[in-house]
């Protein structure tokens, strides 16, 4: 259509809403599906949260509040980062979104221009490129491998470098694979950035989803230079199954980016939603066994998908450390993710998510957010299925 804008017709839809959209859709037409494809925890958010919101609400809460958030969620982001992450912002650089995919938006909005390009490791979350995309940039592809644990090495970053680079998104722990990057890691990636002053946009939004030895780091933490290169990227739909919430941050200890991110911020969405926000607030001052327990629960779910995975012999993966995904490598079947996807769908009533809507069309991505009744019987299927091919 000749209305529509370059911009967004270089755009496709998202995959892991479709597919999530799809699977209700079924589900609406009284069909069961066994859900394995979106990113949302089937769990409720904590009471104390919703408490907090809706006392909120009672109060008043319910108008404008400046554009980047109350300053007690600010502050308390900042604290947070300080605490947990060991990343020193001022309040000033923390920006309130409405989710961190708007974040990670309003960041690529600030610092790309028309032809820049933006490195992105794949496989990738599946909204990068087409943020990229919708800034005027171009998204750089770097094919990572599992033998390398799906993450990028510093060389091949170095190669993946022209003049217009100017931008690298790191996604740790990261959907779809579930890698986590080291300290060490991540230093030998900065060096990168630093020696030639890329942006580092660090989406941290599984930060709290780490099973095992292997913890999160930012790469913010590592030193000054490089969390004046960082815009982080943290939110609450993951840690606190807040998905429907939508709320997130930016926060960064570059004050010019800082400003930029603000502007974006003013001119777009205003504030996110102010009642939600003094949910947020609960959130981050509250307990936090809860996250320990979901942690444990989601651990559980881990090691019975690898357990009924492991068996198939005409798949392979790579066991995932962190987030609440499984990337799993199907080439043997023959089939091109999509496809195969659909007939797992129609056939089955499983929905699982196409590895090509990753940057990876060999694959497909399992999400065990959910039920372990749920995950058993869509990998009894799953397993039917392979048996099949
Ligand atoms: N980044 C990654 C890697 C994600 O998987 C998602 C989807 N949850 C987001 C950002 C966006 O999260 P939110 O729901 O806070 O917008
Ligand atoms: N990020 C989640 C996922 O990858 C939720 C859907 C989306 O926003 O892409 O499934």
């Amino acid at each position: 259509m000749d209305s529509l804008s370059n911009r967004v017709q270089k755009v496709a839809p998202s995959a892991t809403l479709a597919v999530t959209n799809q699977a209700k859709a079924l589900r609406a037409k009284g069909e069961e599906v066994f859900g394995l494809a979106g990113g949302e925890p089937e769990m409720d958010t904590p009471d104390h949260i919703k408490q907090a919101a809706m006392a909120a609400l009672q109060e008043g809460k319910t108008k404008y509040t400046p554009s980047a958030g109350i300053p007690e969620l600010r502050e308390a982001i900042a604290a947070k980062l300080l605490t947990d992450n060991s990343v020193k912002v001022e309040t000033k650089g923390v920006c309130v979104t409405s989710g961190a995919k708007q974040a990670c938006f309003n960041s690529i909005l600030a610092l790309v221009e028309e032809g820049d390009e933006v490195i992105i490791p794949a496989p990738y979350w599946v909204s990068y490129p087409e943020m990229v995309r919708l800034a005027g940039g171009e998204p750089v592809i770097v094919e990572t491998t599992a033998a390398n644990g799906w993450k990028i090495t510093p060389e091949q970053f170095e190669e993946a470098m022209s003049p217009r680079t100017k931008m690298i998104i790191i996604n740790s722990p990261g959907n779809p694979t579930g890698a986590i990057y080291s300290a060490e890691e991540l230093k030998a990636l900065g060096e990168v950035a630093s020696y030639e002053d890329i942006i580092i946009l660090s989406d941290e939004i599984y930060e709290k989803l780490t099973y095992g030895e292997e913890k999160h780091v930012s790469i913010a933490s590592i030193d000054e230079e490089l969390a004046k290169l960082t815009v982080v990227v943290g939110g609450f739909s993951k840690a606190y199954s807040m998905t429907g919430w939508r709320l997130g941050y930016t926060a960064t200890a570059n004050a010019a980016i800082a400003q930029a991110l603000n502007k974006i911020q003013d001119h777009t969405s205003s504030n996110a939603t102010t009642f939600a926000q003094y949910g947020a607030l609960a959130a981050l001052e509250g307990p936090t066994d809860f996250i320990d327990e979901m942690v444990q629960e989601y651990d559980v779910r881990r090691q019975f998908v690898l357990g009924r995975l492991k068996p198939i012999t005409n798949i392979s993966i790579v066991e995932p450390k962190g987030a609440f995904y499984f990337f799993i490598d199907c080439t043997d079947l023959g089939l091109k993710s999509q496809n195969l996807c659909d007939k797992l769908l129609n056939r089955y009533k499983v929905a699982v998510v196409p590895g090509v809507a990753f940057g990876h069309d060999a694959s497909i991505r399992l999400s065990y957010c959910t039920t372990l009744d749920v995950i058993a019987e869509g990998l009894e299927r799953f397993a039917q299925f392979c048996d099949s091919h």
